[in-house]
């Protein structure tokens, strides 16, 4: 087993060591007799920094646990000349191991306050590049519990309790009350003490005073399966995050020309707006379709019983042209319209009459194949689109000609 500098001091950024051996994977990796590194467990993510030895510096990439308790320390080259004997001094990337210590440590005083306001256990911690989540086995959480829990556990972070870390046998242990019992497998439990507020056992690194933290802020909470997701961000994490909603607020208010807590009304008062806009557009579209339906049929003669309308417009979109297409079909029992738009995209309608013997899908499908595009519909109305607006007009004299009474 790797000696773990970290359980007795989650400050130790630079120690020396010795290569125990040097493992065989796709990626270089050496086993130290002891190590700083914190590998990936227990929720908390690894630590990365570099092995030093007299003429090479390597950077540690990711640090993993072995099964047999040997801690696996990855680079990104191999180190030349590494054998088991050689002496190398190893340095944690401290600015991302006090990240890990805030977030983590957040953890536990929130954990904590859950418990001890509303009697939500945390089923499980993850921690991510940018947020750390819990899950709290809890039928319903509200935003005032939320607010409740923030509020506590940035108090007792405020109050700087000492976080301190001892052991116990396991028999101990049960009998301390802690928030959180692991399985049985070990006969020495770690446990961290934050004074007066929440003790339980964990293996990671933790600050040693909860000042230290920084800062909570909860963020998004979620349905999850086993009851409630929390994310929250300790920290540096929170500065960040606090400063990058506060830009994402200021810019959006700057667009509503209002203070950035007027947004939420200004917002809904802008979307309030659009839906009626979009109701009176289609109103205008429906009598605009109606009354130029009216104009077409009056300026089409009648052939052999029935009017056949074909026209290519420059400036329409597709649903414009269904909506004339219906309009023309329906205002009259024998009309026929083989309608196109060039732009913004060019399409094409096809339309009959109800009761007409034609088969506008067939015909459709018939003029795309000769235009390179998609579409289709049924017996009475079809429609597509094309890439190009070129030949519009020919495709639709051609479909025209297949339509002899
Ligand atoms: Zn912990």
């Amino acid at each position: 087993m790797t000696d773990r500098l970290y359980y007795h001091d989650s400050f130790l950024y630079n120690f020396d060591a010795e290569i125990r051996s040097v493992v065989e994977t796709p990626r270089p990796a050496l086993i130290l007799d002891r190590t700083a590194f914190y590998p990936t467990s227990g929720g908390q993510i690894h630590d990365t920094g570099w092995l030093v030895s007299t003429d090479k510096r390597l950077h540690v990439t990711e640090v993993s646990e072995a099964e047999d308790g040997r801690i696996v320390h990855y680079l990104d080259a191999p180190l030349k000349d590494a054998q088991p004997g050689t002496r190398v001094r190893g340095e944690i990337d401290a600015a991302r191991r006090r990240d890990h210590m805030q977030q983590h440590s957040a953890q536990h005083v929130l954990s904590a306050a859950f418990v001890s306001l509303f009697n939500m256990p945390t089923v499980s911690f993850h921690m991510a590049d940018d947020y750390c989540s819990i899950d709290l086995d809890t039928p319903s959480l509200n935003r005032d519990q939320v607010e409740a829990a923030e509020r506590a556990a940035n108090e007792i972070m405020i109050e700087n309790r000492s976080v301190e870390v001892r052991y116990v046998t396991r028999d101990e242990a049960e009998k301390l009350g802690l928030r959180k019992l692991p399985p049985a497998e070990r006969d020495q439990l770690r446990l961290i003490d934050i004074r007066d507020w929440d003790l339980t056992a964990c293996g990671g690194t933790h600050v040693s005073s909860t000042g230290q933290i920084g800062g909570i802020l909860l963020r998004k909470t979620e349905k999850a399966r086993q009851g409630y997701r929390v994310e929250f961000v300790a920290g540096q994490r929170a500065v960040s995050t606090a400063r990058r909603d506060f830009s994402n607020l200021t810019e959006t208010a700057a667009l509503f020309s209002a203070g950035i807590y007027d947004v939420p009304q200004q917002a809904r008062k802008a979307l309030d707006e659009v839906k009626s806009l979009r109701k009176q557009r289609e109103q205008s579209l429906e009598e605009l379709a109606s009354a130029q339906a009216t104009t077409l049929l009056t300026e089409t003669s009648e052939t052999n019983g029935r009017k056949l309308v074909i026209r290519t417009f420059s400036d329409r979109d597709l649903n414009f042209l269904k909506l004339l297409g219906q309009k023309l079909t329906r205002q009259s029992s024998a009309v026929i319209a083989l309608l196109a738009t060039e732009s913004p995209q060019p399409a094409l309608v096809f339309a009959q009459s109800a009761g007409q013997p034609h088969d506008m899908g067939a015909l459709l499908k018939e003029t795309m194949a000769r235009l390179g595009g998609r579409g289709g519909g049924s017996k009475d109305l079809a429609q597509g689109g094309v890439a190009k607006s070129e030949g519009l007009a020919a495709a639709l004299a051609a479909a025209a000609q297949t339509l002899a009474p």
